[in-house]
């Protein structure tokens, strides 16, 4: 069985930490971050296994849907200019706590994700 890579993720406008030690998502401290999707806004807390789908959050979202995040610290927008190969949504940006960054797709259901190291 290959190796769990997680990943630790900050805010790239205030360095803060978005783990949470308090909300555990696949057994690890979740990422937590600011989620608006439409009209309604909520907290979302992403699975820091890298790869894994698996979130929780009060708002549910339809496949297909384009949420926003921003940080819970600053409620700075993580989303950045860049848009999605596959489906054209948005792409948030966060940076590693060890160096580099990771890019996300803000569609639901997209899935796309890069890892720059
Ligand atoms: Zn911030
Ligand atoms: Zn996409």
């Amino acid at each position: 069985m290959p190796r769990q890579i997680t990943v630790e993720l900050k805010c790239r406008y205030c360095g803060e930490s978005l783990s949470d030690e308090s909300h555990l998502v696949d057994g690890n401290p979740g990422i937590k971050l600011k989620v608006t999707t439409g009209n309604a806004s909520s907290v979302v807390w992403l699975s820091s296994i890298f790869g894994s789908n698996n979130l929780e959050s009060e708002l549910q979202f339809a496949k297909g849907e384009i949420v926003e995040f921003a940080c819970p610290h600053c409620s700075a927008p993580q989303s950045t200019g860049k848009k999605c190969d596959v489906c054209g949504a948005p792409v948030a940006l966060f940076k590693l706590t060890d160096g580099g960054k990771v890019r996300v797709c803000c569609r639901s259901g997209c899935k796309n994700i890069w890892l720059d190291l």
